[in-house]
């Protein structure tokens, strides 16, 4: 309650702005996962990789952007692209442009699709990969359904909580089956008993939002297995695991889907999605073809997302920058478990990969090692949400940004001091 109490006298303008904003907005709120109690922080600006509220508070951005906002605040060489792009090219055009085809081209290559089509948001990635997945299905005697993993996230239309065993906001929940991450007898037998009704498995290699669990490598590849056996096709969802490393973790785990859907930073920092992948598949969106699906979205290729993108991808986040930032997000977890290990009063264990890490109140990994799914989502209790609210706070008053739900995300360039004065804070909680 102490904490609680100097949150709103330390954030008195953001409060007054939430007022405000309850007029005009359902809860004040138009990005449910923003939303905090008893009020959201409201961010005036953001530099480099700090933001600063409206309430005159610095942080180290350590959200960025739920994982999108890798590149940091004010990264000159995006900012210059954007700049020259206004007065070069304008707002978007109403036409195909050059540069549609030149980020087409580099994402191709550097997470290896034959063809890529280009979207506004993960979720639209998302949704028209399973278009392409069931319409590429239907020809081949294949039924609709997709098989979906218990806390998954694919967007906010394609979301299936753990511990709920349905599809929240779905657009069509009949569509798909949920089964436990992890688990490949379970997968196993979801697959025997639904065979030809299965169209696709859509799945993240590490589910994000759903805590930062990695899927095991066995788990993954089995997956694989089971999906080419069955004739099933496999959706990567590397939205977020994308910025893991150079190609993507799907590739570490040698899987080899047959489509990626992927977006968040990939647009230089500008609203973006994609989904790509086998050439055969994703020929169900060429319009030369008759019949063929429809994929349009006014801002597909937007001018300003299509130069930054690429600058970001081919001269900002390289190979080498990518190994980089992900070794430093896996020393700061090895820094984080050493510091926290012998906390008394509350377990405490941080999971993810490379540069995105996730935090549980826990005292043992959720998932254990040999992937069978022992274990489950209990990290989300009462007692997890509890801890989890009362470190944000604290975090909050020493200088750290920091996601309500326990993930912290790294930004490039973030001075090695500020990670490890995160790291003496944490063991100071
Ligand atoms: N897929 C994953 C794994 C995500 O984490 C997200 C967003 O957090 C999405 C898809 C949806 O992306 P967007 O928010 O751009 O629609």
């Amino acid at each position: 309650d102490a904490a609680r109490v100097r949150f709103s006298q330390r954030n008195a303008r953001s409060q007054s702005l939430h007022q405000t904003a309850l007029s005009s907005l359902p809860g004040g709120n138009t990005r449910s996962i923003l939303h905090t109690s008893p009020f959201p922080i409201s961010l005036r600006s953001g530099h480099a990789h700090t933001v600063t509220s409206e309430d005159g508070h610095t942080y180290v951005d350590l959200v960025a952007e739920m994982t999108a906002g890798l590149y940091g605040h004010s990264h000159p060489l995006l900012i210059s692209t954007i700049k020259n792009t206004l007065d070069e090219v304008g707002l978007n055009l109403g036409g195909t442009i050059e540069q549609e085809a030149v980020l087409a081209k580099a994402i191709c290559e550097r997470f290896d699709l034959d063809t890529v089509r280009l979207a506004n948001s993960g979720t639209e990635g998302n949704l028209h990969a399973l278009g392409a997945a069931r319409k590429f299905q239907e020809g081949r005697g294949k039924g609709r359904k997709v098989v979906v993993f218990e806390g998954g996230y694919h967007g906010g239309v394609l979301h299936f909580p753990a511990g709920k065993g349905q599809a929240e906001n779905n657009v069509d929940r009949d569509d798909f089956i949920i089964t436990p991450f992890n688990d490949i007898s379970a997968l196993e037998q979801v697959l025997e008993e639904n065979g030809d009704d299965v169209a696709a498995v859509l799945m993240e290699p590490m589910l994000s939002a759903g805590g930062c669990i990695p899927g095991t490598r066995n788990f993954l590849r089995s997956v694989r297995r089971l999906t080419r056996e069955k004739d099933i096709l496999l959706i990567l969802d590397e939205v977020v695991t994308s910025r893991l490393t150079p190609g993507g973790l799907g590739r570490e785990h040698g899987l080899e889907p047959d489509l990626k859907t992927m977006g968040k930073w990939l647009g230089g920092g500008l609203a973006f999605g994609c989904f790509g992948g086998r050439s055969d598949i994703m020929s169900v969106y060429d319009p030369r073809t008759s019949g063929a699906l429809s994929h349009s979205g006014t801002f597909n290729n937007n001018t300003l997302a299509m130069r930054a993108g690429h600058t970001g991808l081919t001269k900002v986040f390289t190979p080498e920058a990518c190994v980089n930032l992900n070794n430093l997000g896996d020393s700061l977890r090895t820094n984080l478990t050493v510091a926290t290990r012998s906390q008394e009063s509350h377990g405490m264990c941080w999971t993810g990969h490379g540069s995105v890490l996730g935090l549980h109140f826990y005292k043992e990994q959720p998932y254990g090692k040999d992937g069978k799914g022992e274990n489950g989502f209990e990290y989300r209790t009462e007692e997890d949400e509890v801890w989890k609210e009362l470190f944000w706070l604290e975090m909050m008053e020493e200088g750290f940004w920091l996601a309500r739900r326990g993930l912290v995300a790294l930004v490039l360039d973030t001075p090695t001091e500020e990670v490890d004065r995160f790291v003496a804070a944490v063991k100071g909680f």
